[in-house]
């Protein structure tokens, strides 16, 4: 899941990038809110984890500010404001959810898997796609009931195109989701994770849309041409 962070304290920052990289996250870190501005208008994220306390201008400004951008994520606003008039005035601007610093690593995690699900329009934790259970939380895949090994990329690959089976999404779309920013990415590496997710997953499941981009689907399984009326009879020679 590709997530913004919006917070000028290096330390929280930091530690922030660390742990929920290491949550699957792909994190954008920015620490001045002109910037996130910069990167909401850029750049397709899930969750926006926004402070209000920024040195160049204040949160809720920077909230009001990205309502009026295309498309505006998911958004968490951590703060150390604590008063309600702050947490009434963050959601009444558009934000999904309010956490008071200092906070709960996993409090936070969870807060921040639950506003994705909503945001998909999800109440189940797992996504489902025909036989294929992906659970997000746990990263972990299964097909029929058995489960399947992934690398973190492969993993991230293929709940980008599960969240929304069957649209089409670019190279360069899936290369925005699975790296941050200054990440150096080889001009094949989405190829090349897509031809191993590929061979895990079999045949009938990644699509190839020529000149367009990729998109998962469970292939419909072949009737047998016995049960097919609308098959023709076979014409004996
Ligand atoms: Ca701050």
């Amino acid at each position: 899941m590709k997530l913004l962070l919006t917070e000028d304290d290096p330390q929280i920052g930091e530690g922030l990038v660390l742990g929920l990289g290491g949550a699957g996250f792909q994190v954008d870190w920015v620490q001045q809110g002109e910037q996130a501005l910069v990167a909401l208008r850029h750049t397709p994220y899930d969750l926006w984890v926004l402070d209000l306390g920024l040195p160049d201008m204040d949160g809720l400004e920077v909230l009001r500010q990205s309502q009026a951008l295309p498309a505006c994520p998911a958004t968490l606003i951590l703060s150390a404001r604590h008063i309600a008039t702050d947490r009434v005035m963050g959601l009444n601007l558009g934000a999904d959810d309010y956490l008071v610093k200092p906070f709960d690593f996993d409090e936070l995690l969870a807060r921040l898997h639950a506003l994705h699900r909503r945001s998909q329009g999800r109440r189940d934790p797992l996504i489902r796609v025909g036989d294929l259970c992906i659970d997000p939380i746990r990263r972990t895949v299964a097909l029929a009931g058995q489960a399947i090994a992934l690398s973190p990329r492969e993993f991230d690959l293929l709940q980008a195109l599960a969240e929304h089976p069957g649209a089409v999404r670019s190279a360069q779309w899936l290369e925005s989701r699975l790296y941050r920013w200054g990440t150096e990415v080889a001009s094949n590496a989405i190829q090349v994770h897509l031809h191993h997710l590929r061979r895990k997953l079999g045949e009938g499941w990644l699509h190839n849309v020529r000149g367009t981009g990729y998109k998962l689907e469970q292939a419909a399984r072949p009737i047998p041409a016995a049960d097919n009326p609308s098959d023709p009879a076979p014409v004996r020679p």
